[in-house]
């Protein structure tokens, strides 16, 4: 698993900014269109390599990085996405707010196709992924309480507010292992939860992006109703699809403008997620777990 035991190294292939955001796209958003300047940055981490290269360039007039979650060409399952080397790339480039980009099914009649909503809470129901960048001599418990950077999820409800789509502020996210929909009595047992949206991917994204320190807010484009909802109208996979276009238009769209509306004082607490987190006493924690882990933990390991 381990490629390299040392901290990563960035190779920036032709020019690029020092880009402090990063755009992470799901289901049918591959590229941002827009991005000028770009350039192909291939980390190596101790994770293996990303999804795909990390396209660097200018947006809106932003230095931003972009990464498809899935791959161009959408070749991993959700199970498959190599989550810790896409959060520790883009932390090793020096990013400090991810958007997220995801599609999602809905679980409340009030939440229709071709909405965003900008989840606030998410509920774990995955069961084969690595969740965490610690382990191998060193011990770290992040706070999750809150699994979404309240300050960057303001700024997408504003901006997805004032795009002309029906934006939601607030909700709960639940992370399937899939890559199967869910069964009918999950997903009735899921609205009983209290659970607005449904997908596969924002665990362990958000979970890592706070070991990270990275800020990570999400806009959940919805695409169908699930199975809960006794249909009146016959949902065709064409139309499903056609969702998935719009959907990923308008994220593209509400991206480019959110771009330069983050607020770049980080006052939130995910900046600083983990101090006091690392439990291990500093001289017992194994000199290559600290040099793999560097770009991560080196500031609390003076
Ligand atoms: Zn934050």
């Amino acid at each position: 698993m381990t490629q390299t035991d040392h901290s990563a190294h960035a190779v920036a292939l032709g020019s690029g900014g020092a880009a402090r955001l990063a755009v992470i796209g799901g289901s049918g958003f591959y590229d941002m269109p827009g991005l000028e300047d770009r350039a192909e940055v291939v980390v190596e981490t101790p994770f293996g390599p990303t999804s795909d290269p990390i396209v660097t360039g200018r947006l809106n007039g932003m230095p931003v990085a972009f990464l498809a979650r899935h791959g161009r060409g959408h070749r991993y399952l959700p199970t498959e996405v190599p989550v810790r080397a896409n959060i520790y790339a883009l932390k090793s480039i020096g990013v400090q707010w991810i958007i997220a980009v995801s599609a999602v099914g809905s679980m409340r009649e009030e939440l229709a196709p071709r909405d965003v909503v900008i989840p606030d809470q998410v509920f774990d129901r995955t069961m084969h992924r690595p969740g965490t960048f610690f382990g191998d001599g060193i011990v770290a418990h992040v706070g999750f309480a809150d699994p979404f950077c309240p300050h960057l999820s303001a700024s997408l409800g504003d901006v997805a507010s004032r795009s002309g789509i029906t934006a939601h502020r607030g909700g709960t996210y639940v992370c399937i292992e899939g890559p199967q929909f869910s069964s009918r009595a999950e997903s009735h047992v899921f609205r009983q939860w209290g659970i607005d949206i449904i997908g596969m991917t924002a665990i362990p994204e958000a979970r890592l992006a706070r070991e990270a320190e990275i800020c990570y807010g999400m806009l959940a484009f919805v695409t169908d109703y699930d199975v809960w909802r006794e249909n009146e109208e016959a949902v065709t996979v064409e139309m499903v699809i056609r969702n998935l276009q719009a959907n990923v238009a308008a994220g593209q769209r509400i991206v480019t403008e959110a771009v330069s509306h983050v607020r770049h004082d980080r006052t939130c607490p995910c900046a600083s997620a983990l101090h006091g987190a690392i439990m291990t006493a500093p001289d017992r924690i194994p000199e290559a777990t600290r040099r793999r882990l560097g770009p991560i933990v080196s500031r609390y390991l003076q």
